[in-house]
């Protein structure tokens, strides 16, 4: 069976349709890491995405570790509803009371069960094609920016109030403007190998596609608009110290990803994380916490609950969209209070806000509520990563990991990685190997070293071990 599978793997359809793409669309693709560009070889179309699967139109199934670079953390073309019902039927007793518990209560009668039932009911398609009915935008308000606003405030500590806006590059250009505005100041500090989107100020030393590319700083970006922005290795306290040092008065804070995707993943040390919180305070400079991908990922309330750091300003994306196109600012209320029309920092947005995004968004996080959702992402990743890393020691090849709930990467390198210099040690060309290897063993992993990978309520244990024994067969280079 296995023989026959490798031998019917074929990408004719891809072929077809990327060639045609790439008369119409720069690269073939309308964002550039989904081009293979680095790991080269046929860049798979695709037709449809279901759980923890996506199938291309070729027919070839994979299980899926990007996720849409995030957003699907509770699987793709979400419809399950009566998975946490069934559940508690078949409880036994002392399921019943653990359950209870985990709720916040005594009770475990089947009636107070079925009323906390509603609390995780979810169905990400079912509620968006409601919604659908009454109109895809109003270009006014809608009650369902207030819902998610009230469940980002609720779940995320530094967010007091919130600003939708359509993507994770729109919400750092929102949120640089809004620093900028409230302390005066014009410097701002990002590290090395993180993205923030594609805005200019940004676009210096960044990570993502850029570092797969391995572009130096974009042409097209006026000198002007990076000036103010000054960059520090990542996991470097005195890199951040002498910058502070040398701009003294100037900086208005500090962005970062709190844990590192776009540059493979990068966790921080703890050490690093606090001294960028007591630094910018001494400063009087705002910290930024870019939870574009940590968001909602790490835990419910993001980075910053799970390291227990409160940053001051927090970008949100991805997974607040729940697959639909959203980005999001928030913070403290007294800075949130000069964004227009509430105060005089201007930013807008036709689509912001939109109902069908704030439904997938609702639906997806209703969905992260139920009990035990982060602990599952915990289990399964670790032990992909551990598969992984035991699967290279098997056949001879050094490579280093990590992994926090449902983020988790991998380098080919001895490691350890605290920074993008030491990810780019990485043998990329190893990667690409691999990379090629695990796609015709039905694995599609972002195609870049320099990205993390993504795990959903979706994976199963059988995912997982195939995943594990596709890298084995392969002896894990696929050479
Ligand atoms: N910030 C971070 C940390 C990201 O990972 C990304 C995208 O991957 C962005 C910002 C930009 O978001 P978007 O691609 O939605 O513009």
């Amino acid at each position: 069976g296995e023989e026959k599978k490798k031998k019917s793997f074929t990408l004719e359809k891809s072929e077809e349709a990327f060639s045609a793409a790439k008369e119409m669309m720069p690269g073939g693709v309308n964002s550039p890491v989904r081009a293979f560009k680095s790991v080269g070889g046929q860049p798979i179309v695709f037709d449809s995405v279901k759980g923890s699967h996506m199938r291309d139109i070729d027919g070839n199934d994979y299980i899926d570790y990007v996720g849409s670079w995030g957003p699907a953390i509770i699987g793709h073309a979400d419809d399950e509803v009566l998975f946490f019902f069934t559940a508690i039927c078949n409880f036994s007793i002392y399921e019943r009371l653990s359950f209870c518990e985990s709720l916040g209560t005594q009770d475990c009668s089947h009636s107070v069960l079925l009323e906390k039932w509603h609390i995780v009911k979810s169905r990400v398609l079912a509620a968006l094609s409601e919604t659908m009915k009454k109109g895809t935008s109003f270009g006014a308000p809608c009650l369902l920016e207030n819902v998610l606003a009230e469940m980002v405030i609720k779940a995320v500590p530094s967010i007091e109030m919130v600003r939708f806006v359509n993507s994770g590059t729109e919400a750092c250009m929102g949120v640089l403007r809004l620093a900028r505005a409230y302390t005066g100041r014009e410097k701002i500090i990002k590290f090395e190998g993180c993205y923030h989107g594609h805005a200019d100020p940004f676009l210096v030393k960044a990570g993502s596609g850029v570092a797969t590319l391995g572009l130096p700083d974009s042409p097209g970006v006026p000198k002007a608009a990076t000036y103010e922005t000054l960059t520090a290795p990542y996991n470097d306290i005195a890199a951040v110290e002498n910058l502070f040092e040398n701009n003294k008065g100037e900086i208005c804070g500090i962005i970062l990803e709190p844990v590192v995707g776009n540059a493979g993943f990068i966790p921080p040390k703890p050490e690093f994380i606090n001294a960028i919180r007591r630094i910018t305070e001494e400063n009087n400079a705002l910290l930024i916490f870019d939870e574009v991908m940590t968001g909602f990922r790490l835990a419910y309330g993001g980075a910053q609950e799970y390291f227990g750091i409160t940053p001051d300003l927090t970008t949100l994306g991805k997974i607040i969209g729940g697959g639909l196109p959203v980005g999001a600012y928030g913070g403290r209320r007294e800075i949130m209070e000069m964004v227009a029309p509430a105060g005089p920092m201007y930013q807008a947005g036709t689509l912001s806000g939109n109902p069908l995004a704030m439904t997938a968004g609702i639906h997806t996080l209703k969905r992260l509520q139920k009990p035990g959702s982060y602990e599952y992402l915990d289990k399964i990743t670790s032990e992909l990563v551990q598969g992984i890393i035991d699967a290279g020691k098997k056949t001879g090849h050094a490579i280093c990991g990590g992994y926090i709930r449902g983020m988790f990467g991998f380098f080919f390198t001895e490691g350890p990685v605290y920074n993008f210099a030491d990810a780019k040690k990485s043998d990329t060309a190893k990667f690409a190997r691999f990379y090629q290897g695990m796609l015709r063993e039905g694995v599609y992993f972002a195609p870049s070293q320099f990205e993390a990978g993504f795990t959903s309520l979706a994976h199963t244990a059988e995912d997982i071990q195939k995943t594990i024994a596709a890298a084995e067969n392969g002896k894990i280079c696929h050479v």
